[in-house]
């Protein structure tokens, strides 16, 4: 059981506690065009975050492995069932979106985020942010590449 989830009564839960229990999108991706390993030591958390993109560079499909605290796992299982499908443009603007959500609050989009909104009480904790972030950052660098593998970490100085 994960302590830091006594701490974080604005979070929805619910809805954490079943994305981290039953991970959306979970599982290896064998023609994956572009893994990305992210590693967020402070916590412990890793994702593995495997895409296969579209003719026109969107999210055909993406999938991910990892371990880690409830934020992380249910970030990362929130985020493919956001992203699946979505255009390079989408993608990006979500995660602006996201970012803004996590670090200030702000919401500009309600309708957009949807089910994101849940992730809206890490803003306060700034280690959590880092753990909800984790997998936008390894989305992010996986539309960087066209193909290969990369790791991102929360210990670089432009992570945030
Ligand atoms: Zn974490």
């Amino acid at each position: 059981m994960s302590p830091e989830l006594g701490d974080l009564e604005e979070l929805y839960q619910e809805v954490i506690l079943d994305h981290s229990r039953r991970p959306r999108n979970f599982g290896e991706l064998a023609d994956a065009a572009v893994r990305v390993h992210g590693d967020n030591p402070a916590c412990g958390d890793e994702i593995h975050l495997a895409v296969k993109f579209n003719g026109d560079g969107g999210l055909q499909e993406i999938k991910f492995t990892g371990h880690g605290c409830a934020i992380s796992q249910a970030s990362a299982s929130l985020m493919t069932t956001k992203l699946k499908g979505k255009s390079r443009d989408e993608v990006e603007e979500m995660l602006r979106a996201f970012h803004d959500l996590v670090t200030s609050g702000n919401n500009d989009s309600p309708k957009k985020l949807g089910d994101l909104l849940v992730m809206r009480g890490v803003r306060k904790f700034p280690q959590r942010v880092k753990c909800a972030m984790l997998p936008w950052r390894a989305v992010e660098q996986a539309l960087r590449q066209s193909e290969g593998e990369s790791t991102v970490s929360t210990e670089e100085p432009e992570f945030a």
